[in-house]
Order: structure tokens, then sequence, then C-alpha cells
């Protein structure tokens, strides 16, 4: 079975969060959305633990749901319009989206005689773990009152040893790796590798998560990244965020353990079950790992949902403030000092990636578009599973109607079609051309196509700003107002 997760979120709790951010809300947009797997996220904080702890149940090996009483059963199954309209079009989800436990660490240290700032998500079997993990912090200092997304003083590679030791099925996977100021990789106060990071635990560190300013091609050209899964999250910070960068999985059943494998890749989880590893006796208990009854399909990602990385924050380096961007180019011929206050530029992913990409890797991407003009990038080598890049719809359905994201306009024109036509991924990714056009009007459907096809234009982010997207560039006008009106007074 496919499984839509997003599994970098935070909760109410994590500083600059929007109060929505609660576990029902959390579950009513991605139903929505289309999303099947999600993470309770900041699980390290005290008041969101009983949160947690009120409002979910286990429904599966390390995994959790809303408690009955708690649901909406109205929130967790298709509309009616969807229903009629059944088939694989329309795959709203029939189950109620799953939880499992990962959260993001920030870890603030020196090392080297370099300031560090890196964060890291962790990713536990169980609640059980999760609580082990959040005293041993406490045990050591680490203060979870105050952010949802903890600052400890532990280094990177400290905390990997300490969730490994509580259990060795857990996973620490560098979150946003190319982030100027948080990333492994970041210009500001990160590593050269994961190797200078983590040391002789290195090969600890199964997958990476891209972050918004980074598209797995990207991340293909890094020779340490060629043994590693490449995952995507939105880290959204607000419900409407949520699913901006998904990873899909194959699954035999929604679990930790096929999560983790997939993670892992089968390569690897094959190896580690061969050498034995000191977890090997908590895993016998699950029958699927047993030679004998070896599951048809293994477990493994499938394929990413990516933002167009030129719209994250840091794609470009620059100055917010002297209003100064520099692409690649740029900081080749002029350096990256601000020509305006004198200062260092914030060197962005684009920048970091030529100091730390390997030529050899350049060039290994194709691209291929399907039946419903969704433009697929994959790897000539076979080596990492595909991807595609996509607007969040709100910002289509706000530009297609000249309004914003935040419009009552835009939110009904987004609603209408999540209710005609599925989900939020069925729309950006596989409804037919046309029956987005009849539920929202030509428009809509003329910039979903774009998106799909990768032809819009985007003024690269930088040193925190956002980069802004045109589907339709200026004078390329539409075909005039031609748009029905919506009649969405019903
Ligand atoms: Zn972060
Ligand atoms: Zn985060
Ligand atoms: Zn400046």
């Amino acid at each position: 079975m496919q499984v839509v997760a997003d599994l970098h979120l935070h909760s109410k709790y994590s500083r600059a969060v929007s109060q929505n951010m609660t576990l029902p809300t959390m579950v009513y947009y991605a139903v929505q959305k289309g999303i099947d797997l999600l993470t309770v996220s900041d699980w390290t904080h005290p008041l969101w633990q009983k949160e947690i702890g009120s409002q979910l149940e286990e429904a599966g090996e390390g995994i959790y749901q809303l408690k009955s009483e708690i649901r909406n059963p109205k929130h967790e199954t298709a509309s009616n319009a969807a229903d009629a309209n059944s088939n694989d079009q329309n795959s709203k989800s029939k189950t109620p989206p799953r939880f499992i436990f990962s959260t993001e660490i920030s870890s603030i240290y020196t090392q080297g005689g370099k300031l560090r700032r890196i964060h890291n998500l962790v990713f536990v079997p169980s609640v059980t773990v999760a609580e082990k993990i959040s005293k041993a912090l406490v045990s050591r200092g680490a203060n979870l009152n105050a952010d949802g997304r903890p600052i400890i003083g532990m280094s990177a590679k400290d905390l990997l040893s300490l969730v490994l030791e509580i259990d060795d099925r857990s996973m620490l996977i560098p979150a946003h790796i190319w982030t100027p100021h948080f990333g492994i990789y970041g210009s500001a106060s990160g590593f050269e590798s994961l190797e200078e990071a983590f040391g002789d635990l290195a090969s600890h560190i199964h997958g990476i998560e891209t972050g918004l300013s980074s598209d797995p091609e990207m991340n293909w050209q890094i020779e340490e990244l060629q043994t590693r899964s490449i995952l995507s999250f939105s880290d959204a910070h607000s419900p409407a965020k949520m699913g901006r960068e998904l990873t899909v999985f194959e699954m035999e059943e929604v679990s930790y353990e096929q999560l983790r494998r997939a993670v892992m890749g089968n390569e690897k989880w094959e190896m580690s079950r061969v050498v034995g590893s000191r977890d090997e006796g908590k895993r016998t208990h699950n029958p699927s790992s047993h030679p004998d009854t070896q599951p048809k399909t293994h477990p493994r990602i499938l394929y990413t949902v990516e933002f167009y990385p030129e719209e994250g924050k840091y794609h470009f380096s620059g100055h917010r403030n002297c209003k100064v961007v520099f692409g690649p180019e740029e900081i080749r011929k002029q350096g990256s000092i601000c020509p305006t206050c004198g200062k260092r530029l914030t060197e962005g992913v684009l920048y970091r990636l030529q100091q730390l990409a390997d030529p050899i890797y350049l060039g290994r991407e194709n691209t291929k578009e399907n039946s419903v003009g969704l433009l697929w990038h994959t790897d000539t080598r076979g080596k990492f599973p595909p991807y595609v890049k996509l607007v969040p719809l709100l910002e289509i359905v706000a530009e297609a109607g000249d309004s914003t994201v935040f419009s009552q306009k835009t939110k009904n024109i987004f609603q209408k079609l999540i209710d005609e036509c599925g989900t939020e991924i069925d729309v950006l990714l596989k409804t037919p051309i046309e029956n987005v056009a009849r539920s929202s009007g030509e428009r809509v459907a003329d910039g979903v196509q774009r998106v799909r096809h990768g032809n819009i234009v985007i003024d690269p982010g930088y040193d925190g700003e956002y980069g802004k997207i045109e589907i339709w560039k200026d004078g390329e006008e539409k075909e005039n107002d031609a748009t029905p009106q919506l009649t969405l007074d019903f």
C-alpha cells in the first residue's frame, strides 16, 4: 500500500507555531490534503506529551490514532461528492490518518573550534521509547519546557548515541540539511560532511531531509548521500502548510518497522539482520521479519513531493536588509561580501552545494511527463526514487483569482476542488485537468497544468525571504477573464 507521509511538523508548543496545530486539526487537514501518516511532533514537551497521551490510542506497531471519542467521522472520510464520483482519481483516505513519534531537536554546541547549531529529527518506535529519551535528556540538563523543539547543549553525535543506546531501532535524520543556520551542511554553523559531524556513528544516519530550499537532484550530487535515503517533509508551523513536501512510501502495513526498513533501504536492512545487531531479539516478535514469511514487497520510498527549491527561503545567497541577492554566478564573480554593508552574505543552498557536490554526479536527472501532464524527475542511474515539484494548491488558486491565500474567495474555491476531486494531492498530481476545470474554472486548471509541468517563473528566495512564484508571467495574460464565475453560495 502507498503511504503518504509528513513526518516533520510542529505543535502549538513550538515557537512561532500556530495555536491551531493540535492533533484533531492536524487530522482534519491531513484528510483534506491526502496525508496518511503524520508525526505527533514535539513529543519532548511535557504539556504536549499530556495532550498526546489523552488524545491518542495505539493503532499498530509504533502507530497511533486519535481516540474514537475525539474523532469526527465527517473529517475522516471522503465527501459525498467524491464518493459519488468514486474512482482511483478520487482516493480520499477511508482510514483516519495515523501518527508516529518523530520530533525535532536543536543542538547548539562547539566542535572543532566553531559554534554549531544543528537541527535533527528523531524517530522512535513507540511512546515508551519517546518518554525514556525525554527523561534522559532532562537528566543531562535539558530544559524541555521552554519549546516544543527544544534546544540542547548536547552535540548531534551525542544525541544520536543517546537515542541508539535507549533503543537502536530509533533513527536520527538530519533536518533541512542545507539551511545556513541549522542544517548539517549549512554555511553558517554546519559541517563539511556527516562524517565530520557524527564521526564513527555516521553509518547510523540512514537518511536526510532535503528542506524546502533543495530538491533531491541537488542531494544526488553528494558522495556520502549515495547510500542514504532522501526524505522530504513540510516542517509546517500551521495546518495550511502541512504536506507542502511529502514522502510517499510503499509498505505492507503501516508500522514503525516498515517505515524504518524503507528509510534504511533493503540492502542495509537485510545486512543488519545478517550481521545481527543487538536488537535482533526484539525484531523476531514481528512475524514479517522471519525469513519464511518474507513480505512480497519490500517497504521502500516510492517518490517524494517537493517544493520548487527556488521558493525556499535560502536558495540564493544575500542580505535581506540590504536588498542584495546573489546567485552562484554573482558569487563566483564578486565573492560573498555584501556590497552594501561589507559583511559576509548569508550563503544559500546553491552556493553551499557548489562547495560540497562531486561533479561526477552532475547531470544524472531525466524528466518525463505522464498522461496528466505531470513532470517526473528521475535518476538516470535508478539509484534514487523519482520526485515531482509542486506549488501548494492554495497558492495556485490565489494567483489564479488575483487574490491571496488568506481570502475567503480562495478558500472557497480550494474547498470546492477538494470536495469534488478528492484530496489536494489528487488535484495536484492525478486529477484529469478537465475535472479540475469543471470544479474551479479554466484559469485554476491552467495554473495546475503549468505547475505540474514546471511552466512557471520563480524569483529565488534568499536570507530568510521566501522565493516568489509567478505562474502567469507578467504580460502573459489570462485568456481574459473568460473564467466562468463560480457560484459557491450553496
Ligand atoms: Zn529546523
Ligand atoms: Zn522544524
Ligand atoms: Zn549587507
